[in-house]
């Protein structure tokens, strides 16, 4: 099998050139760096640059190794789509243009080359065998930092804490990384926030700090704040042919117009009182959501009043997006009660 990764082990300032981008600029292709601690019978791995426009994860490993600062146990940091990320402009391609989106492949089969580099990374998690991985993000829009985690136990939860408060578990069967999470090799994915937000890189190297070097991964040992959890959302999803824009006004000739200012309420509680959007038709036509059994909870999220559209209840709205594009290919926003309860459908999904 061909290697895609170039390795670096105990790399000095000369291997880290002058900056991030430079860094990348010189080896040109993934990269895997392994860092020796205080204890070499363990290892911990950070992966990142899975999307190559999210660079906040980068930025902490380049700050981090130049800081020459020894972690309490080895630390292996990967960096996956290089060649996105140099694809000009640079840090603007979440993949090359017709691959697939990588963090959507560490599942098989593994054929093509996004798949064939995820796969590539699993090897090197299995080969390593790290009591903890961490994915590192940054998200699309603006918004807090958050973890994501497919599976809840106190030591994903420890992982977690070192980075961020909140924490979403919601596992959609996707063929994202920590899908792989396993007892024996946890995988968190932090989301440090929008790159554009100089808080991303601060949030995500005092992350990387803290997961360096603690000496274990036990609760007490990560960010003293509870977390606040937000478990098994819904994703509100766009119908197929529905038409959708972003104004701070009702756009003719789109089934729905969202207004952009939705995007202030990401981790934040909307009433039936938060108006969100307009439209004429009736939700059930416009979007889809299936609950935890496969049934449609539309009418459990949103609701449509005198061509305004309002959250059908109270509710905790995060991962809200503002690009059509994102919606449309992903989803709007994901949703949880305010009160916590599990939100259930009323009916079939089809119409
Ligand atoms: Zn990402």
């Amino acid at each position: 099998m061909r290697r895609r990764f170039t390795f670096l082990h105990n790399p000095g300032e000369h291997d880290l050139a002058q900056s991030p981008e430079a860094m990348l600029s010189r080896y040109r292709g993934p990269l895997c760096i392994k860092v020796d601690g205080e204890d070499r019978s363990r290892c911990r791995a950070l992966v990142t640059l899975l999307h190559g426009n999210e660079p906040s994860g980068l930025h902490a490993i380049w700050h981090w190794l130049r800081s020459a600062e020894r972690p309490a146990v080895n630390l292996l940091l990967m960096i996956a789509s290089v060649s996105a990320a140099l694809c000009e402009p640079l840090f603007s391609h979440r993949m090359l243009p017709r691959a697939r989106d990588l963090n959507r492949c560490f599942r098989p089969p593994f054929e093509d080359e996004q798949g064939r580099l995820a796969e590539e990374i699993l090897t090197l998690l299995e080969l390593h065998d790290p009591e903890a991985v961490v994915d590192m993000h940054n998200t699309s829009g603006r918004g807090p930092d958050f973890a994501v985690v497919a599976f809840d136990d106190p030591f994903h939860d420890a992982i977690a804490a070192f980075f961020t408060h909140r924490l979403v578990v919601c596992s959609l069967g996707l063929g994202a990384l920590m899908e792989s999470s396993s007892d024996t090799r946890p995988i968190v994915t932090v989301e440090v926030g929008g790159c554009e937000d100089p808080r991303a890189d601060t949030i995500a190297l005092a992350g990387l700090q803290r997961f360096a070097q603690a000496p274990r991964i036990s609760p007490q040992h990560g960010n003293a704040t509870p977390l606040e959890k937000l478990d098994a959302p819904l994703r509100l999803e766009l119908r197929d042919g529905v038409t959708l824009t972003y104004a701070d006004t009702p756009q003719r000739g789109h089934d729905v117009t969202l207004n952009p200012v939705i995007e202030h309420h990401n981790f934040g509680t909307v009433t039936v009182n938060t108006p969100l959007g307009w439209s004429d038709a009736d939700p059930r036509q416009l979007f889809q959501a299936r609950d935890a059994s496969g049934l449609c909870a539309v009418r459990q999220l949103v609701q449509v009043i005198d061509g305004v559209l309002y959250p059908a209840q109270t509710l905790i709205l995060f991962m809200i997006t503002t690009h059509a594009g994102i919606a449309e290919s992903d989803c709007l926003f994901y949703a949880v009660s305010a009160d916590g309860s599990p939100i259930s459908g009323t009916g079939p999904v089809g119409i």
